[in-house]
Protein backbone atom coordinates (compact mmCIF):
# COMPACT_ATOMS: atom_id res chain seq x y z
CA UNK A 1 0.00 0.00 0.00
CA UNK A 2 1.22 3.58 -0.89
CA UNK A 3 -0.18 6.47 0.63
CA UNK A 4 0.59 10.18 -0.53
CA UNK A 5 2.05 11.73 2.81
CA UNK A 6 2.68 15.49 3.47
CA UNK A 7 4.40 18.21 2.24
CA UNK A 8 6.99 19.23 4.98
CA UNK A 9 7.03 23.17 3.75
CA UNK A 10 4.74 23.72 7.13
CA UNK A 11 3.04 22.22 10.24
CA UNK A 12 0.04 19.30 8.89
CA UNK A 13 -3.37 20.53 9.75
CA UNK A 14 -6.09 18.42 11.71
CA UNK A 15 -7.64 18.42 8.44
CA UNK A 16 -4.44 16.71 7.31
CA UNK A 17 -4.82 14.13 9.19
CA UNK A 18 -8.03 12.83 8.67
CA UNK A 19 -6.46 11.35 5.54
CA UNK A 20 -3.63 9.86 7.37
CA UNK A 21 -6.21 9.00 10.66
CA UNK A 22 -8.56 7.39 7.16
CA UNK A 23 -5.39 5.17 6.01
CA UNK A 24 -4.65 3.82 9.83
CA UNK A 25 -7.40 2.55 9.84
CA UNK A 26 -7.56 0.41 6.65
CA UNK A 27 -4.19 -0.81 7.78
CA UNK A 28 -5.12 -1.69 10.79
CA UNK A 29 -8.19 -3.35 9.45
CA UNK A 30 -6.22 -5.20 6.46
CA UNK A 31 -4.11 -6.46 9.55
CA UNK A 32 -6.81 -7.36 11.74
CA UNK A 33 -8.09 -9.43 8.90
CA UNK A 34 -4.50 -11.64 8.82
CA UNK A 35 -3.14 -9.37 5.66
CA UNK A 36 0.46 -8.19 6.19
CA UNK A 37 0.52 -5.11 5.21
CA UNK A 38 3.95 -2.98 3.79
CA UNK A 39 2.95 0.49 3.42
CA UNK A 40 5.38 3.12 1.98
CA UNK A 41 4.49 6.83 3.04
CA UNK A 42 6.44 9.48 1.16
CA UNK A 43 7.68 13.10 2.72
CA UNK A 44 7.60 15.13 -0.37
CA UNK A 45 10.35 17.53 1.19
CA UNK A 46 11.11 18.88 -2.71
CA UNK A 47 8.34 20.76 -4.16
CA UNK A 48 7.85 24.28 -5.57
CA UNK A 49 7.07 26.04 -2.20
CA UNK A 50 9.97 24.04 -0.29
CA UNK A 51 12.78 25.59 -2.65
CA UNK A 52 11.44 29.08 -2.32
CA UNK A 53 10.91 28.73 1.12
CA UNK A 54 14.53 27.31 1.97
CA UNK A 55 15.89 29.75 -0.80
CA UNK A 56 14.77 32.38 0.85
CA UNK A 57 15.77 31.15 4.47
CA UNK A 58 19.40 30.63 3.26
CA UNK A 59 19.49 27.08 4.29
CA UNK A 60 19.25 23.85 2.86
CA UNK A 61 16.39 21.78 2.04
CA UNK A 62 17.26 19.19 4.73
CA UNK A 63 17.59 21.97 7.41
CA UNK A 64 14.15 23.88 6.01
CA UNK A 65 12.07 20.47 6.70
CA UNK A 66 13.52 18.70 9.66
CA UNK A 67 11.22 20.96 11.65
CA UNK A 68 8.02 19.83 10.24
CA UNK A 69 9.59 16.03 9.58
CA UNK A 70 9.66 15.80 13.43
CA UNK A 71 6.40 17.67 14.14
CA UNK A 72 4.85 15.62 11.70
CA UNK A 73 6.16 12.08 13.19
CA UNK A 74 5.21 13.76 17.00
CA UNK A 75 1.55 14.58 15.28
CA UNK A 76 1.34 11.06 14.21
CA UNK A 77 2.38 8.99 17.42
CA UNK A 78 -0.31 11.66 19.38
CA UNK A 79 -2.80 10.53 17.26
CA UNK A 80 -1.81 7.35 17.73
CA UNK A 81 -1.17 6.29 14.44
CA UNK A 82 1.03 3.44 13.46
CA UNK A 83 4.27 4.11 11.52
CA UNK A 84 4.46 2.96 7.85
CA UNK A 85 6.65 0.19 7.14
CA UNK A 86 8.65 2.33 4.85
CA UNK A 87 8.56 6.14 5.43
CA UNK A 88 10.78 7.42 2.44
CA UNK A 89 12.26 11.08 1.77
CA UNK A 90 11.69 11.85 -1.71
CA UNK A 91 15.23 13.59 -2.14
CA UNK A 92 16.72 10.40 -1.44
CA UNK A 93 15.74 8.79 -3.97
CA UNK A 94 16.77 11.35 -6.80
CA UNK A 95 18.37 8.66 -8.72
CA UNK A 96 15.13 6.25 -8.77
CA UNK A 97 13.55 9.53 -10.25
CA UNK A 98 15.92 9.96 -12.98
CA UNK A 99 16.03 6.60 -13.97
CA UNK A 100 12.69 6.63 -14.30
CA UNK A 101 12.16 9.82 -16.41
CA UNK A 102 15.06 8.24 -18.78
CA UNK A 103 12.77 5.29 -19.10
CA UNK A 104 10.30 7.47 -20.42
CA UNK A 105 11.95 9.17 -22.86
CA UNK A 106 13.45 6.58 -24.58
CA UNK A 107 9.67 5.23 -24.79
CA UNK A 108 9.23 9.06 -26.78
CA UNK A 109 6.97 10.00 -24.07
CA UNK A 110 8.46 13.13 -23.51
CA UNK A 111 9.66 16.65 -24.94
CA UNK A 112 12.63 19.63 -23.41
CA UNK A 113 12.38 22.56 -23.53
CA UNK A 114 14.24 25.09 -22.02
CA UNK A 115 16.31 22.65 -19.71
CA UNK A 116 12.41 20.72 -18.36
CA UNK A 117 11.33 17.97 -19.50
CA UNK A 118 7.80 17.33 -20.29
CA UNK A 119 5.48 14.05 -20.34
CA UNK A 120 3.20 14.68 -23.10
CA UNK A 121 -0.40 13.55 -22.07
CA UNK A 122 -1.56 12.88 -25.78
CA UNK A 123 0.86 10.02 -25.95
CA UNK A 124 -1.17 8.23 -22.88
CA UNK A 125 -4.29 7.13 -24.28
CA UNK A 126 -5.53 6.01 -20.89
CA UNK A 127 -4.61 9.45 -19.48
CA UNK A 128 -8.14 11.40 -17.44
CA UNK A 129 -9.56 7.24 -16.82
CA UNK A 130 -9.19 7.61 -12.85
CA UNK A 131 -10.39 11.43 -12.52
CA UNK A 132 -12.83 10.69 -15.84
CA UNK A 133 -11.60 14.01 -16.38
CA UNK A 134 -12.95 15.44 -20.28
CA UNK A 135 -10.70 15.76 -22.45
CA UNK A 136 -12.10 16.76 -24.92
CA UNK A 137 -10.83 20.56 -25.05
CA UNK A 138 -7.55 19.63 -24.61
CA UNK A 139 -4.34 21.11 -26.61
CA UNK A 140 -1.58 18.64 -27.59
CA UNK A 141 1.48 20.22 -26.05
CA UNK A 142 0.27 23.06 -23.09
CA UNK A 143 1.89 22.32 -20.49
CA UNK A 144 2.58 23.45 -17.25
CA UNK A 145 5.51 23.98 -14.32
CA UNK A 146 4.17 24.28 -11.26
CA UNK A 147 3.66 21.42 -9.37
CA UNK A 148 0.10 21.79 -8.33
CA UNK A 149 -2.04 23.22 -11.46
CA UNK A 150 -5.73 23.91 -12.18
CA UNK A 151 -8.23 21.57 -11.54
CA UNK A 152 -10.53 19.92 -14.50
CA UNK A 153 -7.49 21.20 -16.82
CA UNK A 154 -4.94 18.71 -18.61
CA UNK A 155 -1.61 19.67 -19.45
CA UNK A 156 1.37 18.38 -20.11
CA UNK A 157 3.27 18.47 -17.01
CA UNK A 158 7.06 18.98 -16.15
CA UNK A 159 8.70 15.51 -14.98
CA UNK A 160 11.89 17.42 -14.63
CA UNK A 161 12.61 21.08 -14.09
CA UNK A 162 15.65 22.89 -14.97
CA UNK A 163 17.43 25.12 -12.10
CA UNK A 164 16.07 28.76 -11.35
CA UNK A 165 18.58 31.37 -10.28
CA UNK A 166 19.63 30.85 -6.50
CA UNK A 167 17.49 27.87 -5.81
CA UNK A 168 18.63 24.12 -4.66
CA UNK A 169 19.31 21.75 -7.86
CA UNK A 170 20.81 18.44 -8.34
CA UNK A 171 23.26 17.88 -11.52
CA UNK A 172 22.25 14.80 -13.43
CA UNK A 173 22.31 12.18 -16.19
CA UNK A 174 19.46 14.63 -17.40
CA UNK A 175 21.06 17.39 -16.68
CA UNK A 176 20.85 20.00 -14.00
CA UNK A 177 17.47 20.83 -12.15
CA UNK A 178 14.86 18.94 -9.31
CA UNK A 179 11.78 16.36 -10.46
CA UNK A 180 8.66 17.56 -10.16
CA UNK A 181 6.21 16.38 -7.61
CA UNK A 182 4.49 13.47 -9.62
CA UNK A 183 7.29 11.60 -10.41
CA UNK A 184 8.29 11.47 -6.98
CA UNK A 185 5.39 9.08 -5.85
CA UNK A 186 5.75 6.92 -9.45
CA UNK A 187 8.97 6.40 -8.24
CA UNK A 188 8.95 5.59 -4.83
CA UNK A 189 6.14 3.73 -5.27
CA UNK A 190 7.37 1.26 -7.73
CA UNK A 191 11.05 1.11 -5.93
CA UNK A 192 9.40 -0.51 -2.86
CA UNK A 193 6.34 -2.18 -3.82
CA UNK A 194 7.06 -3.47 -7.36
CA UNK A 195 5.43 -2.02 -10.49
CA UNK A 196 1.82 -2.80 -9.89
CA UNK A 197 0.63 -2.10 -5.87
CA UNK A 198 -2.77 -3.43 -4.19
CA UNK A 199 -3.42 -0.26 -2.71
CA UNK A 200 -2.87 3.71 -3.63
CA UNK A 201 -4.49 6.15 -0.87
CA UNK A 202 -4.50 9.86 -0.62
CA UNK A 203 -6.54 12.80 -0.13
CA UNK A 204 -9.34 13.19 -2.96
CA UNK A 205 -7.55 16.48 -3.61
CA UNK A 206 -4.84 14.65 -5.53
CA UNK A 207 -7.18 12.37 -8.00
CA UNK A 208 -5.98 14.68 -10.20
CA UNK A 209 -4.15 15.45 -11.20
CA UNK A 210 -1.17 14.21 -9.21
CA UNK A 211 -2.72 10.49 -9.56
CA UNK A 212 -3.91 10.29 -12.94
CA UNK A 213 -0.07 11.71 -13.34
CA UNK A 214 1.63 8.90 -11.84
CA UNK A 215 -0.41 6.46 -13.37
CA UNK A 216 0.81 7.83 -16.73
CA UNK A 217 4.13 8.00 -16.11
CA UNK A 218 4.35 4.24 -14.17
CA UNK A 219 2.13 2.45 -16.78
CA UNK A 220 3.92 4.51 -19.31
CA UNK A 221 7.19 3.03 -18.25
CA UNK A 222 6.38 -0.42 -16.97
CA UNK A 223 3.62 -1.37 -19.56
CA UNK A 224 1.59 -2.47 -16.43
CA UNK A 225 -0.90 -1.77 -14.35
CA UNK A 226 0.05 0.96 -11.36
CA UNK A 227 -2.71 0.38 -8.94
CA UNK A 228 -5.68 -2.34 -8.27
CA UNK A 229 -7.55 -0.22 -5.88
CA UNK A 230 -7.63 3.49 -5.33
CA UNK A 231 -8.90 4.87 -1.92
CA UNK A 232 -9.01 8.29 -1.73
CA UNK A 233 -10.05 10.57 2.14
CA UNK A 234 -12.78 13.30 1.63
CA UNK A 235 -12.06 16.85 3.13
CA UNK A 236 -12.92 17.55 7.03
CA UNK A 237 -15.40 20.96 6.42
CA UNK A 238 -15.67 23.71 8.46
CA UNK A 239 -18.53 25.73 7.88
CA UNK A 240 -19.19 24.47 4.23
CA UNK A 241 -15.28 24.61 2.90
CA UNK A 242 -12.26 22.08 3.38
CA UNK A 243 -10.27 22.80 6.00
CA UNK A 244 -7.07 24.47 4.27
CA UNK A 245 -3.81 26.46 4.69
CA UNK A 246 -5.19 28.76 1.95
CA UNK A 247 -8.87 29.38 3.32
CA UNK A 248 -7.04 30.03 6.63
CA UNK A 249 -9.07 27.57 8.61
CA UNK A 250 -7.14 25.30 9.90
CA UNK A 251 -6.58 24.21 13.26
CA UNK A 252 -3.33 22.17 14.40
CA UNK A 253 -3.11 19.68 16.81
CA UNK A 254 -0.67 21.32 19.31
CA UNK A 255 -3.02 24.75 19.51
CA UNK A 256 -3.56 25.55 22.57
CA UNK A 257 -6.50 25.99 24.12
CA UNK A 258 -7.13 29.23 23.72
CA UNK A 259 -6.21 29.47 20.40
CA UNK A 260 -8.82 26.83 19.59
CA UNK A 261 -11.49 28.50 20.69
CA UNK A 262 -10.33 31.92 19.44
CA UNK A 263 -10.24 30.09 15.68
CA UNK A 264 -13.61 28.52 16.38
CA UNK A 265 -14.97 31.55 17.34
CA UNK A 266 -13.97 33.13 14.33
CA UNK A 267 -14.26 30.22 11.92
CA UNK A 268 -17.54 30.90 11.22
CA UNK A 269 -17.15 34.59 10.20
CA UNK A 270 -20.28 35.20 7.72
CA UNK A 271 -22.68 37.10 9.83
CA UNK A 272 -25.95 36.24 7.68
CA UNK A 273 -25.34 32.27 8.44
CA UNK A 274 -24.44 32.57 11.87
CA UNK A 275 -28.05 34.82 12.32
CA UNK A 276 -29.12 31.03 11.58
CA UNK A 277 -30.89 31.21 7.79
CA UNK A 278 -33.54 28.64 8.83
CA UNK A 279 -34.00 28.87 13.25
CA UNK A 280 -35.28 25.89 14.12
CA UNK A 281 -33.74 23.85 12.23
CA UNK A 282 -30.24 22.92 13.04
CA UNK A 283 -29.53 20.99 10.25
CA UNK A 284 -28.31 24.23 8.53
CA UNK A 285 -26.89 26.10 10.84
CA UNK A 286 -23.00 26.07 10.31
CA UNK A 287 -22.08 26.06 13.69
CA UNK A 288 -24.16 23.11 14.04
CA UNK A 289 -21.65 21.30 11.81
CA UNK A 290 -19.20 21.47 14.06
CA UNK A 291 -20.88 20.32 16.56
CA UNK A 292 -21.73 17.03 14.31
CA UNK A 293 -17.68 16.67 13.81
CA UNK A 294 -16.55 16.98 17.60
CA UNK A 295 -19.29 17.31 19.59
CA UNK A 296 -20.80 14.22 21.26
CA UNK A 297 -24.29 12.70 21.28
CA UNK A 298 -25.75 14.42 25.09
CA UNK A 299 -23.97 17.72 23.82
CA UNK A 300 -25.39 17.32 20.15
CA UNK A 301 -29.11 16.15 21.36
CA UNK A 302 -28.97 19.53 23.75
CA UNK A 303 -27.99 22.03 21.21
CA UNK A 304 -30.26 20.62 18.83
CA UNK A 305 -33.02 21.19 20.94
CA UNK A 306 -31.54 24.65 22.37
CA UNK A 307 -31.22 25.56 18.43
CA UNK A 308 -35.02 23.82 17.45
CA UNK A 309 -36.88 26.18 20.68
CA UNK A 310 -34.54 29.14 19.36
CA UNK A 311 -32.90 29.14 22.94
CA UNK A 312 -29.49 29.11 22.24
CA UNK A 313 -27.83 31.12 20.00
CA UNK A 314 -25.20 30.40 18.16
CA UNK A 315 -22.57 32.12 20.64
CA UNK A 316 -23.38 29.77 22.94
CA UNK A 317 -23.44 26.87 20.66
CA UNK A 318 -19.87 27.93 19.44
CA UNK A 319 -18.79 27.98 22.85
CA UNK A 320 -19.96 24.45 23.40
CA UNK A 321 -18.40 23.27 20.30
CA UNK A 322 -14.87 24.81 21.24
CA UNK A 323 -15.43 23.05 25.01
CA UNK A 324 -15.71 19.24 22.59
CA UNK A 325 -12.88 19.87 20.26
CA UNK A 326 -10.88 20.83 23.05
CA UNK A 327 -11.59 17.84 25.17
CA UNK A 328 -10.50 16.00 22.40
CA UNK A 329 -7.52 17.62 21.73
CA UNK A 330 -6.22 17.73 24.92
CA UNK A 331 -4.80 14.14 25.42
CA UNK A 332 -3.33 14.22 22.26
CA UNK A 333 -1.83 17.53 22.68
CA UNK A 334 -0.32 15.75 26.43
CA UNK A 335 0.78 12.96 24.11
CA UNK A 336 2.79 15.37 21.96
CA UNK A 337 4.59 17.33 24.80
CA UNK A 338 6.02 13.92 26.35
CA UNK A 339 7.66 13.68 22.90
CA UNK A 340 8.91 17.37 22.56
CA UNK A 341 10.52 16.58 25.94
CA UNK A 342 12.68 13.27 24.22
CA UNK A 343 12.42 14.37 20.70
CA UNK A 344 14.89 11.72 19.56
CA UNK A 345 12.01 9.19 20.75
CA UNK A 346 10.33 9.91 17.25
CA UNK A 347 12.92 8.54 15.45
CA UNK A 348 14.25 6.00 17.45
CA UNK A 349 10.89 4.19 17.02
CA UNK A 350 11.08 4.65 13.23
CA UNK A 351 14.96 3.42 12.95
CA UNK A 352 14.50 0.88 15.44
CA UNK A 353 11.63 -0.84 14.16
CA UNK A 354 10.78 -2.98 16.68
CA UNK A 355 10.12 -3.21 20.53
CA UNK A 356 9.01 -0.02 20.93
CA UNK A 357 6.81 0.97 17.67
CA UNK A 358 5.44 -2.71 18.48
CA UNK A 359 4.03 -1.94 22.04
CA UNK A 360 3.36 1.79 20.60
CA UNK A 361 0.94 -0.34 17.87
CA UNK A 362 -0.03 -2.64 20.33
CA UNK A 363 -1.55 -0.15 22.86
CA UNK A 364 -2.77 1.58 20.19
CA UNK A 365 -5.00 -1.48 18.91
CA UNK A 366 -6.07 -2.42 21.96
CA UNK A 367 -6.98 1.40 22.75
CA UNK A 368 -8.79 1.28 19.50
CA UNK A 369 -10.25 -2.22 20.29
CA UNK A 370 -11.77 -1.31 23.19
CA UNK A 371 -12.99 2.16 21.94
CA UNK A 372 -14.75 0.34 19.11
CA UNK A 373 -16.21 -2.12 21.64
CA UNK A 374 -14.42 -5.08 19.51
CA UNK A 375 -12.63 -7.12 22.45
CA UNK A 376 -14.85 -10.39 21.63
CA UNK A 377 -14.56 -10.49 18.30
CA UNK A 378 -10.58 -10.66 18.11
CA UNK A 379 -7.63 -12.35 19.21
CA UNK A 380 -4.94 -10.76 21.53
CA UNK A 381 -3.06 -8.30 19.88
CA UNK A 382 0.91 -8.28 19.72
CA UNK A 383 2.02 -7.07 23.14
CA UNK A 384 -0.41 -9.42 24.90
CA UNK A 385 1.18 -12.21 24.07
CA UNK A 386 4.61 -11.76 25.07
CA UNK A 387 5.62 -10.60 20.93
ZN1 LIG B 1 1.82 11.28 -4.12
Amino acid sequence: MYTCGPTVYDFAHIGNFRTFVFQDVLRRFLQSRKYRVLQVMNLTDVDDRIIQKAAAAGVSIREYTEKYVQAFLQDMDALHLEVPEELVRATDHIEDMVGLIERLQKKGLTYSSEGSIYYSIAKFPHYGRLSKIDLAGMKTGVRVDVDQYEKENARDFALWKAPKPGEHFWETRIGPGRPGWHIECSAMAMKYLGDTLDIHTGGVDLAFPHHENEIAQSEAATGHPFVRLWLHAEHLIIDGEKMSKSYGNTILLTDPEPVVRQKLKTMVTDPARVRRSDPGNPDVCPVGDLHKIFSDRATMDKVNAGCRSAGIGCIECKSWAADALVQLLNPMQERRKKFEENPRLAWDILEAGSEQARKVAAETMNDVRDAMGMSLAYEPLAGEDGR
